[in-house]
């Protein structure tokens, strides 16, 4: 750390945190007789909290964010020098990083065309289910207009994004949902019993998971679906690959029923999985929308994007003497300069210091140095993952595949934050589920800082358990 703060100062602001806010996420209750951790800095893949101590982030801002990693010069001045040109201006109308940052991320998304910017996963998200359901009203007599998600699957925070929710912990007490979400079941090998297919495996299992998406739509009537929106890894589910044969198979079934692909790039997108820029590319998939958050502007400014295809683009344009016709929707902190300014810069980076290459050597690493970890901790039932957006699901039982309890998962990750090491949990997408070790470091990572995360994590292994 850099010494700008004087203890007194740190106590204030540590005072200030448990009097006045609101932490996401978090129950208050501990804080009445401890601190919140605090972070104050952070610098390439390190952070130091109020007490002067030093973590690796082996989780990019805690939620798989700060791709970039931390410290960086050239984005802040990008950012400041567009503030001092223009901060804002409504999205309505264009700007030069808009049109610049549109023009570079397009580039690197083959058979997509137009960026929507706004300014969180979820917003993005919420931007395409509207689409989705103008486009039923413009082309189906409002008939086309259920969307399908997954279980497992979270695609965000507000009422219409958690209506979309796989994730029963985070919904519970938040209803009623808004109508016309369906939910398909997950695709997790590992689990493969849960959905009845634990007969089948590789590419086989792969196919019939995803007839378990056509199912739901044949009991829908696929008349009245009018898009699939699915991650094409689930993070905060439990970092879930989809196994060989899905993904062909979902597409086949989409275009059979004329379903709208929505993919979910908000943590898998900017190069996270690595050696493509987004982790559908992995997977020959075409989609129809591609929502982006997290790694767009690696957390330097708030910028979402919705991007589409000129297909549907064209939806929206055919009739302008109708006054109804166009996408009626604005986010006020869309046309904030910041963002897409931040967000040209970070590609950059990601370019000229070939952090997809980096990313998917790194994660190589990551993945092998935690299946290496499987033959001393048979706590450890599955390692899975693409780049460095890695799980590792802990079990009790490697039979029967129960998972540890949550407090036990807390005590791992609070024991690797001890070392200097922060790692995550999943979300508890199934309640007593958060079985998940979740790592998602900076894709600047080094083979030392990979190393000395899965050494925090054998030591927190052999400690807990
Ligand atoms: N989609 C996915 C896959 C996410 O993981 C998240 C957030 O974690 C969101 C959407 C929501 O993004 P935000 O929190 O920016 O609204």
């Amino acid at each position: 750390m850099d010494g700008t703060f004087t203890q007194n100062d740190i106590r204030h602001i540590v005072e200030a945190d448990k009097a006045h806010v609101w932490h996401h996420l978090t129950q208050h209750k501990p804080f009445e007789t401890s601190d919140p951790r605090i972070i104050l800095e952070g610098k390439g893949m390190r952070v130091w909290d109020q007490n002067g101590k030093e973590y690796i982030d082996a989780v990019s801002g805690g939620v798989w964010t700060v791709n970039v990693g931390y410290g960086r010069e050239n984005i802040a001045k990008a950012v400041y020098d567009q503030l001092m040109k223009l901060c804002y201006f409504a999205q309505s109308a264009g700007s030069i990083p808009g049109s610049l940052f549109a023009e570079k991320l397009i580039s690197k998304m083959p058979g997509m065309s137009r960026v929507y910017i706004t300014n969180s996963g979820s917003e993005a998200n919420e931007k395409a289910f509207k689409m989705v359901r103008q486009i039923a009203h413009k082309k189906y007599g409002g008939k086309k207009y259920k969307i399908l998600y997954r279980d497992r699957d979270y695609h965000g925070s507000t009422l219409a994004a958690m209506s979309a929710g796989g994730q029963d912990e985070r919904n519970a007490q938040y209803g009623p949902f808004a109508p016309g979400f369906v939910r398909v079941p997950h695709c997790m090998e590992y689990r493969k019993e849960e959905l009845g297919l634990g007969h089948l495996s590789g590419r086989d299992f792969g196919i019939a998971a995803a007839n378990l998406i056509e199912e739901v739509i044949l009991r829908e009537g696929p008349e009245t679906v009018g898009a699939l929106c699915l991650e094409p890894v689930t993070a905060g589910g439990g970092v879930i690959t989809p196994p060989d044969g899905y993904w062909e198979r979902v597409q086949e079934i989409c275009r059979k029923y004329d379903i709208l692909l929505h993919i979910d790039e908000v943590v898998c997108g900017i190069g996270r999985t690595g050696t493509h820029w987004f982790g559908y590319q992995h997977y020959g998939i075409k989609p129809d929308f591609v929502t982006m958050a997290k790694g767009v502007a690696s957390g330097y400014a708030a910028i979402a994007c919705c991007v589409t295809t000129e297909e549907v683009f064209e939806m929206f344009k055919d009739n302008a003497e109708d006054p109804l016709d166009h996408f009626r929707d604005i986010s006020t902190f869309g046309g904030c300069a910041a963002g897409p300014a931040a967000a040209l810069e970070n590609m950059r980076i990601i370019e000229d210091e070939n952090l997809l290459e980096n990313c998917t050597a790194m994660g190589e690493r990551l993945m092998g140095n935690l299946r290496a970890l499987m033959d001393k901790h048979a706590v450890i039932g599955d390692v899975r993952g693409l780049g460095l957006f890695c799980g590792a699901e802990l079990v009790a039982d490697r039979e029967t595949k129960e998972p540890v309890s949550e407090s036990q998962v807390a005590q791992v990750v609070a024991e690797c934050g001890a070392q200097g090491v922060i790692i995550g949990a999943s979300n508890r997408s199934v309640p007593g589920r958060n079985n998940t070790l979740c790592f998602s470091p900076a894709l600047i990572a080094t083979a030392d800082d990979i190393d000395a995360i899965t050494q925090a994590v054998d030591a927190a292994l052999t400690r807990v358990f």
